[in-house]
């Protein structure tokens, strides 16, 4: 058997110990006589199962009793909607800060149900930025403040928090888990699980119980987060097996020495990935130097007709999923925890070896 280093930007790769001990628990799961996908999601099996799930990414992240975590379906994309649907009111008016396609799609969203105000938006330099803070124009009533702490495809990440009256709501599918927060900064955080936490079919949700119960009457029982909290995430049936794998990422986590350390190890990567590309005349990344996001590194060819001839030696080299999204080109290499240093090593090694016989 060979595994690839995939760099796919998600679904993305998942930690092998964990591959290989959902394979060996596959068939029956601690002498249950079952597969985890055919029990019931009212045993005592899987309610165990969440509930470890729950009290592992709680310690991980540090999450107060005040938060409740929801494990819901529907992606981040879902949580787009449910956002204001949760949390507008009847005319209520939210702030949205747009630095990239995620944010875009979260703003498109938002619109459909109330008044939205994009405080703040780095589109005039192709997203290549972050807004200063101070130049962000709040509304003085907002429900809440929207903004994105990674954009997977611009690879644009905040390494601050921003100041703010409102609840702070923030989409970090692609950053969760890569690195220590403080979660008494968020009202409301989200996220797809398909890069840190698990397979696709799961979407993260932990938000402070005080925003819980305003929801607009119209909101559907499926996106309403108290009709969630209020049945431990078992309203209807949840992705059993999806969860089932979430916490086993989530054990594996801690014993790499829990968020702390995997941080260190993130920073690392991205620091060796980041100094390839800007001691070379070969390749660039367009983003300013504070934002540039430890998990989705962009990266662009000098000369874009090689872009094919690359991914195809990349692939023939073992090095998956380089391809850039196709609204900005070039390439991406998407270096969440299950890539390991390794991984990264082996890019750059490719890299140069590439713009030596093409540079
Ligand atoms: N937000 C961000 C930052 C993302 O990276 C993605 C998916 N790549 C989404 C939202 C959409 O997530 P989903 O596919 O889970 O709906």
């Amino acid at each position: 058997m060979t595994r690839c280093y995939n760099f796919c930007a998600g679904p993305a790769a998942l930690p092998q110990a964990v591959l290989e001990q959902a394979r060996d628990e596959l068939l029956d799961w601690h002498g249950a006589g079952l597969s985890i996908m055919e029990m019931s999601h009212r045993s005592a099996e899987i309610v165990g199962i969440a509930e470890r799930a729950e009290a592992t990414l709680r310690e991980l992240m540090g999450i107060g009793d005040e938060y409740a975590v929801l494990f819901l379906q529907g992606g981040a994309s879902t949580q787009f909607a449910a956002v204001p649907l949760n949390l507008l009111g009847e005319n209520g008016t939210a702030d949205y800060v747009n630095t990239g396609q995620w944010s875009k799609k979260a703003i498109a969203e938002g619109k459909r149900f109330g008044s939205v105000n994009v405080a703040a938006s780095s589109e005039d330099t192709n997203f290549t930025t972050i807004p200063p803070r101070d130049t962000w124009k709040l509304s003085a009533d907002a429900a809440y403040l929207h903004y994105t702490p990674n954009e997977t495809i611009g690879g644009v990440e905040y390494f601050w928090v921003p100041e703010a009256t409102a609840p702070l709501v923030v989409d970090m599918s692609s950053t969760i888990l890569s690195r220590p927060i403080n979660v008494a900064d968020y009202g409301v955080i989200y996220a797809g699980a398909q890069k840190n936490i698990g397979p696709a079919g799961l979407t993260l949700v932990i938000v402070r119980r005080d925003l819980l119960g305003r929801a607009v009457s119209q909101c559907p029982a499926m996106l309403n987060w108290k009709t969630a909290a209020d049945n431990d995430s078992m309203y209807n049936t949840p992705p059993t097996y999806a969860l089932y794998l979430a916490g086993l990422v989530f054990e594996w986590l801690k014993a790499q020495g829990g968020l702390e350390a995997i941080g260190a190890i993130n920073r690392r990567k991205a620091e060796k990935l980041y100094a390839a590309i800007d001691n070379s005349a070969f390749y660039a990344n367009p983003v300013e130097v504070p934002s540039r996001s430890l998990m989705n590194v962009p990266f662009t060819l000098a000369d874009d007709s090689l872009d094919k001839v690359f991914l195809a030696e990349a692939e023939q080299a073992g090095l998956l999923n380089l391809k850039g999204h196709r609204s900005v080109g070039g390439m991406r290499a998407s270096i969440y925890n299950a890539v390991g240093e390794d991984a990264v090593d082996a890019l750059i090694a490719f890299m140069q070896d590439f713009e030596q016989r093409n540079g």
